[in-house]
């Protein structure tokens, strides 16, 4: 058995980080964690010397349309390929590529480009976020109108008894959504509201009925009035609600972000970078599913001035959230691991560090942010030389 020692590091503990210990990989798992002082080297062993740094969990983003010119909606293996490349290069191990409104057929050819991706080794792409068509055309944002719709039982089953899809996003006051739900949440499918405009008293009924989630909170719903409060007030009073946050600064004012999180609790919160296939790049117009984009300052816009998506990444993300909100490292990262982990059931095997879990981590240097990412215990990024020079056999 080939082990990977990683030493002189602070690694991530469910809630802090812990210092003077070595993380032990095997066979792709976190095999164990024991104090530094009584590791007894083995040959074979590969070393990687953290060099102080922090050894987190790989990040998880559950709302990612596409980066790097490429988007799930290309529907090709080049195209996801790509993808996985740049999210592995920004510390993402696990992500759900998720799909805009468009023609039947479009989402169908890009469910099977992801079917046909699928259980790839060492690959951060772990299942679907299907977001629309069943959504609002009042609060649409960008997503194309003429795509919206009624959800239609012949049309979503086989997509939803595919098994590839792990959350949903869906306006539950339509027609119809409510058999959705329900059919969602028998198949184990994290049900999340978005581009809606969901009532106060209409939410308790659906949280009652298995909604669980909020998809870019602030974004593309009804907004809170003292008198009609919305979906969002409903939503807060429910512990078992979690709410995605778009933290870019542009989506939403840091002081609206620091406020989510005072009022519901940093447990309760997932970051997501909604970014679109001009994640990575400069300037330009680019097409997003059916609607062209431009991109501005790195502000995504569609023609109508809709905000339309991000060039959000995860690093840039997690260093927002601990200015905007005053956190240090350690509070602020459940929101990029545990949480959205949680929300779609896959934690702690990803989201955390546990013994037993998947090896997909990320070393983080306190200035220089990124540094390594470990995914199924392969090193895949890494960001400087030096850091190869510390890996050496026995
Ligand atoms: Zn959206």
């Amino acid at each position: 058995m080939s082990r990977t020692l990683i030493e002189n590091s602070r690694i991530w503990q469910e809630d802090r980080f812990v210092s003077g210990q070595t993380l032990i990989i095997a066979e792709g798992f976190i095999n164990a964690r024991r104090p530094s002082a009584r590791i007894e080297p083995m040959p074979g062993d590969r070393r990687i010397d953290g060099a102080g740094a922090y050894v987190l969990p790989g990040f998880v983003d559950v709302h990612l349309h596409g980066s790097k010119d490429c988007d799930v909606m290309d529907a090709s293996e080049a195209s996801l390929q790509g993808l996985c490349d740049f999210l592995l290069r920004q510390g993402v191990t696990s992500f759900l590529g998720t799909t805009m409104s468009d023609t039947r057929e479009r989402i169908e050819a890009a469910l099977a480009a992801m079917r046909a991706y699928a259980n790839r080794p060492h690959s951060p792409f772990l299942g679907v976020h299907l977001e629309g068509p069943y959504l609002n055309r009042d609060y649409r944002g960008s997503q194309p109108e003429a795509h919206l719709r009624a959800p239609l039982a012949e049309e979503y089953l086989p997509w939803l008894d595919s098994g590839q899809i792990k959350l949903i996003t869906l306006a539950p006051e339509l027609a119809g959504a409510e058999a959705l739900m329900k059919a969602a949440v028998e198949r184990g499918i994290t049900v999340a509201l978005g581009h809606s405009g969901a009532s106060y008293e209409a939410m308790h009924e659906y949280i009652a009925e298995g909604l669980r989630q909020i998809t870019h909170t602030f974004n593309g719903m009804g907004p809170i009035h003292h008198r009609q409060p919305g979906l969002f007030v409903a939503a807060s009073e429910h512990p078992q609600v979690s709410f995605q946050i778009i933290p870019d600064g542009v989506h939403v004012h840091p002081a609206v972000v620091k406020l989510l999180l005072r009022l519901v609790g940093s447990e309760r919160v997932l970051a997501i970078t909604d970014a679109m296939r001009a994640a990575g790049l400069s300037d330009g117009e680019f097409g997003m599913g059916d609607v062209s984009v431009i991109v501005k300052d790195g502000i995504a816009r569609d023609r109508d001035g809709s905000l339309a998506g991000s060039t959000l990444t995860m690093p840039e993300a997690l260093r927002n959230m601990m200015r905007f909100c005053d956190l240090s490292l350690a509070e602020a990262l459940p929101m990029f691991t545990t949480v959205p982990a949680r929300s779609i059931g896959i934690y702690p095997q990803k989201g955390s560090l546990m013994v037993g879990t998947d090896a997909d981590l990320v070393i983080w240097d306190e200035e220089r942010g990124l540094q390594a990412t470990l995914i199924g215990g392969e090193l895949v990024y890494q960001t400087r030389d030096e850091f190869t020079a510390a890996i050496a056999d026995g």
